[in-house]
């Protein structure tokens, strides 16, 4: 049979598929509602593109206050995930619940990963994560901080910690960070500890659609990394418009902060919600669940929201090793516009029988 050529550990995995029916209002990507004038590009298209992203990487790796040599540009952090596991390899320890590309991607290349839940208040468990280490010394931990999709920032000492215990590499996966109010980055502790690298993306403040994302961390392993990068990953056009738009931080900043005052305030509007718990959050989305006696199921208010012409995400499971898990009856949703937000929480009253606390 033809599809018996197909490796066994692929043959095994589902597709990522992206549930998108077409609503126009759209909060279940955790895209930023806000884009950017493009603006006139000149780019030579018979020519490839800067293999090195050399102009991009300066810019970014000024604003980071790090050396332009320590920073490796992807196509998006996805491709930076497939990189570092094709290039370090398993075992890979993962929390549970967080993103599920780490999982997916080291599946796919047929890794061992080892999956350590989160506690109740979805921080590390550092009994077990220690444990895990101690046991099967993984060679990558990915930990995405603020977390996907739970929203909260791990503790800083518990990350500082899985650090200083780690014989492998830990990426702490910064995708979130402009929207968390501790304005903490991991990439000023980059001098402290090799084994440390920080992702980073621009697709979460408004550049979703270049594909742009990014490593930092010492010089060696980003040279080491580099070496299975395909030759021209990032196209001339998300170069070139990166460029002109990251030159407007006032812009983008101000969509920061427009989006961090509309988070804060659609918590306070789904905290009154009897039907739901929101989950406070770092990030550019809220996770909320579902409460056992609401008078609506999982289902029918994701279907209630896609007929008032709202997306937003539902998710289950998520536990270390599978359904049932923390995430069952949870959704994610990002923030929108202010109307935007006005417009789904109108939704939530009249789909939840509308009930305050
Ligand atoms: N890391 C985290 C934690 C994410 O949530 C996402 C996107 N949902 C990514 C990385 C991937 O981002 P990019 O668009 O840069 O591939």
């Amino acid at each position: 049979m033809i599809e018996d050529l197909i490796k066994p550990n692929i043959k095994a995995l589902k597709a990522y598929t992206i549930d998108a029916p077409p609503c126009s209002i759209r909060l279940d990507a955790n895209e930023s509602p806000y884009g950017f004038p493009l603006g006139a590009l000149k780019i030579a298209i018979n020519r490839y593109p800067d293999p090195e992203a050399a102009a991009l990487r300066k810019v970014l790796a000024g604003k980071w206050g790090v050396e332009p040599e320590c920073v490796l540009h992807g196509n998006g952090s996805d491709e930076l995930i497939y990189y570092l596991l094709t290039a370090v390899g398993g075992p890979v320890l993962i929390p549970a619940p967080t993103f599920s590309m780490y999982r997916i991607i080291a599946d796919s290349l047929g890794e061992n990963t080892i999956m350590v839940a989160l506690d109740g208040q979805f921080d590390l468990d550092m009994e077990a994560m220690l444990a895990a280490i101690g046991r099967h010394n993984p060679k990558l931990i990915f930990l995405s901080r603020p977390n996907n999709p739970t929203g909260n920032s791990f503790t800083c000492e518990k990350v500082l910690e899985v650090i200083e215990n780690a014989g492998g590499l830990v990426i702490v996966d910064e995708a979130y960070q402009p929207f968390s109010p501790r304005g903490d980055s991991f990439i000023d502790l980059l001098p402290r500890y090799r084994n440390l690298l920080v992702m980073r993306t621009l697709s979460k403040i408004g550049l979703a659609a270049l594909r742009l994302g990014f490593i930092v961390g010492d010089k060696a392993i980003i040279g080491a990394i580099n070496k299975v990068r395909l030759p021209y990953n990032v196209n001339s056009l998300s170069q070139a418009a990166a460029l002109g738009i990251l030159k407007d931080e006032k812009s983008i900043d101000a969509c920061i902060v427009n989006i961090k005052d509309e988070r804060d305030r659609l918590f306070m509007e789904l905290s009154k919600l009897k039907a739901i718990k929101p989950y406070s959050s770092d990030a550019n989305f809220i996770l909320f669940k579902l409460q056992n006696n609401a008078s609506v199921t999982a289902d029918a208010l994701y279907k209630k929201l896609i007929a008032d012409d709202i997306l937003i995400k539902k998710l289950a499971g998520g536990g270390a090793s599978g359904a049932p898990g923390p995430l069952d009856n949870c959704f994610r949703v990002t923030v929108g516009t202010p109307k935007e937000n006005a417009a789904f929480i109108m939704s939530m009253k009249k789909i939840t029988g509308g009930s305050l606390k």
